[in-house]
């Protein structure tokens, strides 16, 4: 078992927190907000003044924050993680977060002679309490073989992209693609009412033909088809709208970045810009269906 540093227990970060100590892990746990740490104490951890209090005496330091910003204020710095790291001890950074700086601090950790990983995860908060996480690692082949036991704790599938920034590049991609692809499946079933075709009748066809899609057969946007879709639920998260463009946005910023052509990306990042915008941040994703109705 390992000694582990863990910052950032917010929704995600908690319960993954919770599941390190239930696989008996020990854990020196940080956050800026009290009532975070407060609940991490209880469930077995000690509660350390700051990021680097919390990696000073780990064999592996875990982070789970907001966006990239976060992640540099937490590693970078005389007062940062990777500074304050014992000698050997690996990093692994859970946040999803733009693959630039992903990449910068994973350099910054290697010139200082530790190992780093980028280790975004999707699943979301059930996916995070149940331990099913799905985790993209970016990292060396030495450094992902070490994390591989602590994630397993944490979660069910561990897949292994590249080097450094590749976690967070797989997890992009994935997600502008599920973005597009909703978008489409939303398009099809709006246009089918104004013609009169069933909702049924559609996902009957189209989820044997070539339209079928995961948007399609595993998360319908409309009531019916497949039952557990948070359209039959009124589009309670799964999945929030603000979270889906943020994932927009750093895809967005990375193919501005790296010269890359995403015009569908492009337009899938302003429509959930502005369903965001009319007050949907919390809200699945899916229910953008409602705004392409004018319903929502
Ligand atoms: P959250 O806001 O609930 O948690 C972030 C935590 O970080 C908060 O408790 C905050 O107080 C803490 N924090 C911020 N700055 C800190 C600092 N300097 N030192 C210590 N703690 C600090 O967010 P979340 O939903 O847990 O998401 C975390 C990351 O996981 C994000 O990058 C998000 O995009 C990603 N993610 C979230 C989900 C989801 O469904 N919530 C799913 C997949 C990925």
């Amino acid at each position: 078992m390992a000694r582990i540093g863990f910052v950032g227990l917010g929704n995600m970060g908690g319960p993954m927190a919770a599941n390190l100590l239930k696989a008996g892990h020990e854990l020196n746990a940080y956050d800026i907000v009290p009532a975070a740490l407060q609940a991490a104490e209880a469930a077995g951890a000690k509660a350390v003044g700051s990021g680097a209090q919390a990696a000073s005496a780990a064999e592996v330091v875990i982070t789970m924050l907001p966006a990239g910003q976060h992640v540099r204020d937490a590693y970078l710095g005389p007062d940062g993680i990777i500074v304050a790291a014992e000698e050997g001890a690996l990093l692994v950074d859970c946040s999803t977060i733009d693959v630039g700086t992903a990449r910068a601090v994973g350099e910054a950790a290697a010139e200082a002679g530790k190992d780093m990983i980028d280790a975004p995860v999707s699943g979301g908060v059930g996916g995070a309490e149940a331990a099913t996480l799905t985790f993209m690692v970016g990292g060396s082949d030495a450094a992902f073989e070490r994390a591989k036991p602590v994630l397993d704790a944490m979660g069910k599938n561990i897949f292994h992209a590249g080097g450094s920034g590749n976690g967070q590049a797989a997890k992009i991609c994935n997600n502008m693609i599920l973005a597009i692809s909703m978008v489409a499946v939303c398009e099809g079933f709006t246009l089918a009412e104004k013609l009169g075709l069933d909702h049924q009748k559609l996902f009957d066809i189209a989820s044997t033909a070539s339209g079928q899609c995961w948007s399609m057969t595993n998360y319908c946007p409309v009531p019916g088809p497949v039952p557990s879709s948070p359209a039959n639920r009124d589009f309670q998260p799964g999945f929030t709208a603000a979270m889906m463009l943020k994932d927009l946005r750093l895809s967005q910023d990375a193919a501005r970045e790296f010269d890359a052509t995403t015009p569908l990306g492009a337009e899938a990042a302003a429509l959930f810009g502005l369903f965001v915008g009319h007050g949907n941040a919390d809200v699945d994703f899916s229910a953008i269906v409602n705004f392409l109705r004018g319903t929502r």
